[in-house]
């Protein structure tokens, strides 16, 4: 499917990266030259992929990875950014005219998809209550007018034809005319089809940007083709120059595209992607979503989010010093309670610890992981002096014995857990010399 190749790609270059703690600037490099080769094998276009790299590249070199707890989710974070960024940032919404009828009109090659947006469109406008009207100005193509019909009554939307033999031959009055009667009929949207040809030519761009003239639309939707790959940009810029157009449509995104149209044209032409068309069928339409896309190229979605709620979670100037302690073997079981309870406040644990880099080979123990220990070694922490919290070395059978009365527990849990965070806290300073990226507190606990 669309993008499923330039995900697998991204996917393993970030899974290579995770696998590190400190990112050097060749890390960097590397993953950067590995997301240039993805994109452009994915059709997309070579200014933008420049343009993104660079950005990726330089804040991946700068402050916020090096500061941060994991650098190689932040990474990934940046390149969803950036992603964002060139899929055209915020979400935009159709716009509708104070006065009705909003005129749409939709200019794209033949073939594109237009007259069957046009009908998506319709129905999908009508669903939320409003009384499109579709407008037949496509009197290039023979089966044009009837197509737009057939696609009309599926739809259930009026039309606006001229009768055959009857003013044919003039796009622009058919528009015009069309407006008219939509504003005599109290439709509220107008939907105007323009003829394509199936490259772009003179002719065609001059019968557009007439129509567009002579009827004002509140927006000019330019529908392209997410399989036509490399052209996409020059097509694009074609129809910018000689239309110009507020927004985009890409239409068959379904089928195998590679992705480099939609990963293109938003920031070649600086006009925002409005709908996504996925199918033949007429319900087969949707508001596009730059962040819901780029999640869907990462493929991330479920990770990105977890990825903020533990940035939210842990102060990352708290976190270094943590990190800093357990270098210095200054980690204590004091410390230790402080992270228990940042962890609590992220929810749940496992799906924490799952993300995590470099836990794979942890993952057994991960599926074992019982939050409810969590409770239990924080009650018996909780029952500790803080002296024998910050020196456990104290801890004698007397000690000992009051801890697990005081918690609950047996005096063989407080060994076990004694023995357990002395074992973590070894793991956890070869962790913070240059292993893997941690979240301390998190061994085999
Ligand atoms: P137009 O010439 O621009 O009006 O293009 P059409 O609407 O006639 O579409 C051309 C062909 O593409 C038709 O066979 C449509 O069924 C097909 N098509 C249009 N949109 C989509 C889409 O989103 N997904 C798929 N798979 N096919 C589409």
């Amino acid at each position: 499917a669309t993008f499923g190749t330039l995900s697998d790609r991204l996917t393993e270059t970030f899974r290579n990266l995770r696998t590190k703690g400190k990112l050097t600037p060749a890390d960097v490099d590397g993953t950067v030259r590995e997301i240039r080769r993805a994109l452009l094998d994915a059709d997309v276009a070579l200014p933008v992929v420049k343009e993104f790299t660079a950005k990726v590249r330089e804040r991946a070199l700068g402050d916020e990875v090096n500061r941060a707890l994991n650098p190689a989710q932040q990474v990934v974070q940046i390149v969803n950014e950036e992603l964002i960024a060139i899929l055209g940032g915020e979400q935009r919404r159709l716009q509708f005219a104070k006065n009705p009828p909003t005129v749409i009109m939709l200019a794209g090659l033949q073939g594109s998809g237009k007259t069957t947006f046009a009908g998506k469109l319709a129905k999908q406008l009508e669903k939320d209550g409003h009384t499109p009207l579709l407008v037949a100005a496509d009197l290039q193509r023979p089966n044009a007018v009837n197509q737009l019909q057939v696609v009309a009554q599926q739809a259930g939307a009026a039309i606006y034809a001229p009768e055959p033999g009857n003013g044919v031959g003039d796009p622009v009055a058919v528009s015009k005319a069309g407006v008219e009667q939509a504003r005599r009929q109290q439709h509220d949207i107008v939907i105007i089809d323009t003829a394509g040809r199936l490259g772009v030519d003179a002719e065609m761009m001059k019968q557009a940007a007439d129509i567009r003239r002579a009827v004002d639309p509140d927006e000019v939707l330019f529908v392209i083709d997410a399989m036509i790959g490399q052209d996409a940009v020059n097509t694009a810029k074609a129809f910018q120059e000689g239309v110009d157009f507020t927004g985009v449509v890409l239409s068959k995104l379904d089928g195998d595209a590679r992705g480099g149209a939609a990963l293109s044209v938003a920031s070649v032409t600086g006009r925002p992607i409005i709908y996504a068309s996925m199918g033949e069928g007429l319900d087969d339409l949707e508001p596009f979503y730059p962040d819901r896309m780029a999640s869907r190229i990462l493929d991330l979605g479920d990770i990105l989010t977890l990825i903020e709620q533990a940035q939210a979670a842990f102060d990352e100037e708290e976190a270094r010093k943590v990190a800093e302690k357990i270098a210095n073997d200054q980690f204590t079981l004091e410390d230790f309670l402080d992270q228990l309870q940042q962890m609590k406040k992220m929810g749940s644990m496992k799906k924490m610890l799952g993300m995590l880099p470099g836990m794979g080979q942890m993952k057994q123990q991960l599926d074992n992981f019982d939050e409810s220990e969590m409770d239990r070694t924080e009650a018996i922490i909780r029952s500790m002096t803080p002296g024998e919290r910050r020196n456990p070395k104290i801890l004698n059978g007397s000690r000992r014995l009051r801890i697990a009365r005081g918690s609950g527990m047996t005096v063989t849990d407080i060994n076990q857990l004694i023995q357990r965070f002395d074992q973590a806290s070894k793991m956890m300073k070869t962790v913070a010399r240059g292993g893997v990226p941690n979240i301390p507190g998190m061994g085999p606990m």
